[in-house]
């Protein structure tokens, strides 16, 4: 199994609209942060975790060209800002795009995008198929399992495919989604900034913390702010537990 890190930033991207936050940036490319989203490549399939809005520039840069699976973590817009530019993969599949998430993000969906829903439907509008929910599923060969975390006070959805888990936007982990994740041989987590706390997302330290509880072997950071230097950090932290950047891919067997 390929993942790709397609983007690895905040809500605002880095740097964010503007411009601002560039002068932090010191030329290092790994400190330009599109919004969070990744590509997981399995027997030729591939699976997308989320779809922010930098989605088309994400799939020119990384040669993503096929969509066989669309897991969303949850509605904000950062997460599923690009949904419009999944058309094209429509019409070159010729089928519709299987979805699991939240039932709050489908529904929160079926309101923002309702053009894209019957009756309402504009024609050339994107064809999502929304799967029932499951406290797992099998594609591909891969065996899919939602994990319930929380962020601030949304649920939302982590994704463990095989060995690999996948949260982004969390600042809470209940015990029972912990089970479900340990025995993962790498995990991704968001580390918004060294501090202070946030309502919703992990810092760094907390996020540390956490993958030292959970004992897996390698975790990769997101989600990071214009605040946090690549390469300084990664310096600062244990070699079990580095910042990913865009464009980074790793195989997890
Ligand atoms: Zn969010």
């Amino acid at each position: 199994m390929q993942v790709t890190f397609l983007g690895t930033g905040t809500s605002m991207g880095v740097p964010i609209a503007g411009g601002y936050g560039r002068e932090l940036m010191k030329g290092d490319p790994r400190d330009e942060r599109y919004r969070c989203s990744a590509w997981v490549q399995h027997n030729n399939k591939s699976i997308l975790i989320d779809v922010g809005p930098e989605f088309r520039l994400q799939s020119l840069r990384s040669g993503l060209t096929e969509v066989d699976l669309l897991l969303l973590t949850h509605q904000h817009t950062d997460h599923i800002g690009g949904l419009d530019d999944l058309r094209p993969f429509n019409y070159i599949q010729k089928s519709e795009i299987p979805v699991i998430t939240t039932p709050e993000c489908e529904k929160s969906i079926r309101r923002r995008f309702y053009y894209m829903f019957e009756p309402e439907k504009t024609p050339g509008s994107v064809d999502l198929s929304f799967q029932p929910q499951k406290e797992s599923y099998n594609w591909f060969g891969l065996n899919i399992v939602p994990l319930p975390v929380y962020h601030g006070e949304m649920k939302v959805y982590g994704f463990r495919i095989n060995d690999f888990s996948y949260i982004t936007d969390v600042n809470y982990i209940p015990e029972e989604t912990k089970e479900k994740i340990k025995g993962s041989k790498v995990m991704v987590l968001s580390g918004l900034r060294w501090d202070p706390k946030h309502p919703t997302h992990y810092t760094i330290p907390e996020a540390v913390e956490i993958a030292d509880e959970l004992g897996v072997d390698q975790t990769w950071l997101v989600h990071m702010s214009v605040y946090v230097n690549h390469s300084e950090t990664n310096k600062q932290l244990p070699s079990h537990v580095q910042l990913a950047y865009d464009q980074l891919s790793i195989t997890v067997d």
